[in-house]
C-alpha cells in the first residue's frame, strides 16, 4: 500500500460485515489494483446488523464500484439487489455486488465457482467424484451448489439435520448424513470438504483422520491457518491436500473482474492473501495491539 496516491478520481470499491477488521479482502484487492496500476482503493465498511441492505442500496447514490459482503449481511444484500446470478438466486446469498449501467444492483456469489477454480488449479477432477462435505452454513452451501452442477455425487454432514437437509438439497441427489456416520462416508468418499471452523483453534476434524487414503483429496475452507490439523494429517497418510487459500484469492478475482472488468492479477492477490495471513500470526485476525489507536476510538 505504500505509495498509494487518493484522488478525486479514484474509483471506490468496499466490503461490508460485522465485524468486517479481519477481512482479508483489503489486502487482495489493493494488491491487485497496484498490480494493474489501477486508480482505484479498496475498503472496509463496518456495517452494523440489520443496516446490510441500506449499505448496498446506497452504493449508486455513493458512486461505489463494486461490493464485496460478508456476514451477517449475505442474505439481506441479496434481497437489497435488483437482479441476482443463478448461484445467488439458489442460495439466498451474495458476496459482491456490482452496479449496472442503470443503477440496477447485481448480485453474485463467487465462493462457488472460486472453490471449482481452486480445485482445478490444484489438478483435483470433480465431475463424477463422491464428495463428503462438513457443515451445511453459507461456505458449504456454495460448495454443494458448485459440486452438484459438476455432477458430483454428494453427501452433507453437519450437527444440525435440517441445516444439512436444506444444504444438501441444493445439489442433485444430495444426501444428508449424521455427524455419527461420518467414518463410513469417508470410507465412501474421494474428496472430502471442510467447511467448519474447525481446525481454525488447532483443532481436529469430528472423524478418525486415520480412515484417510491416498485415494482421498481433503479440501479445508479454513485458510488460517493455513496448514490445519485435518490436512496435516492427510499430507502424512499420502492423500491430497488443498488448503482454503485458493477459495480466498478465486472468489476474490472474481470479484474483482466483476468489479473492473479486468482479469484477475490472481498470483499478485496470492501473494497478498498469502502475507497478510502470516502478517497477522498465521490466525488471518488483525491483532488490533499493534496498530496505534486513534484520538477518540475505543481501544
Ligand atoms: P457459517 O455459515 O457460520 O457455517 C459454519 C458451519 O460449521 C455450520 O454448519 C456450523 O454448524 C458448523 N460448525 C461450527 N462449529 C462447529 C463445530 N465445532 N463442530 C461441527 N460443526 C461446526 O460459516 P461459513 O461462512 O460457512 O464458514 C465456514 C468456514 O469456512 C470458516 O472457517 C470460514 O473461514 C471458511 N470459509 C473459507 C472461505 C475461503 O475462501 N477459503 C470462504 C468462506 C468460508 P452450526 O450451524 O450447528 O453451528
Amino acid at each position: 500500500m505504500s505509495g498509494i496516491s487518493v484522488s478525486g478520481r479514484t474509483r471506490v470499491a468496499a466490503v461490508i460485515g460485522d465485524p468486517v477488521t479481519h477481512s482479508l479482502s483489503p489486502a487482495i484487492h489493493n494488491a491487485a489494483f497496484a498490480a494493474l496500476g489501477l486508480d482505484w482503493i479498496y475498503v472496509a465498511l463496518p456495517v452494523r446488523r440489520a443496516r446490510g441492505s441500506d449499505a448496498v442500496r446506497a452504493i449508486p447514490d455513493l458512486g461505489l464500484a463494486g461490493m464485496n459482503v460478508t456476514m451477517p449481511h449475505k442474505a439481506d444484500a441479496a434481497r437489497a439487489c435488483d437482479q441476482l446470478s443463478d448461484d445467488a438466486a439458489a442460495l439466498g446469498s451474495v458476496n459482491t455486488v456490482v452496479p449496472g449501467h442503470d443503477g440496477r444492483l447485481v448480485g453474485d456469489s463467487t465462493d462457488g465457482p472460486g472453490f471449482v477454480a481452486a480445485l482445478r488449479e490444484a489438478g483435483v477432477e470433480i465431475e463424477g467424484g463422491r464428495a463428503l462435505v462438513l457443515g451445511a452454513g453459507g461456505a458449504a452451501r456454495a460448495v454443494v451448489l458448485a459440486l452438484g452442477r459438476l455432477e458430483a455425487s454428494l453427501v452433507v454432514a453437519a450437527r444440525r439435520p435440517e441445516a444439512a437437509r436444506r444444504a444438501a438439497a441444493l445439489a442433485p441427489g444430495g444426501r444428508a448424513v449424521s455427524m455419527g456416520s461420518l467414518d463410513l462416508e469417508l470410507s465412501r468418499a474421494n474428496l472430502v470438504v471442510n467447511a467448519t471452523p474447525l481446525g481454525m483453534g488447532g483443532e481436529g476434524p469430528p472423524f478418525r483422520t486415520e480412515l484417510l487414503t491416498p485415494g482421498h483429496v481433503v479440501v479445508d475452507l479454513v485458510y488460517a491457518p493455513l496448514e490445519t490439523v485435518l490436512l496435516a494429517s492427510a499430507r502424512r497418510l499420502g492423500a491430497t491436500p488443498v488448503d482454503g487459500l485458493g477459495m480466498l484469492v478465486h472468489q476474490a478475482a472474481l470479484a474483482f473482474k466483476a468489479f473492473t472488468g479486468w482479469d484477475a492479477p490472481v498470483a499478485a492477490m496470492r501473494a497478498a492473501a498469502r502475507e497478510a495471513i502470516a502478517d497477522r500470526g498465521g490466525s488471518g485476525r488483525a491483532d488490533a495491539s499493534r496498530r496505534p489507536v486513534p484520538p477518540g476510538l475505543p481501544g
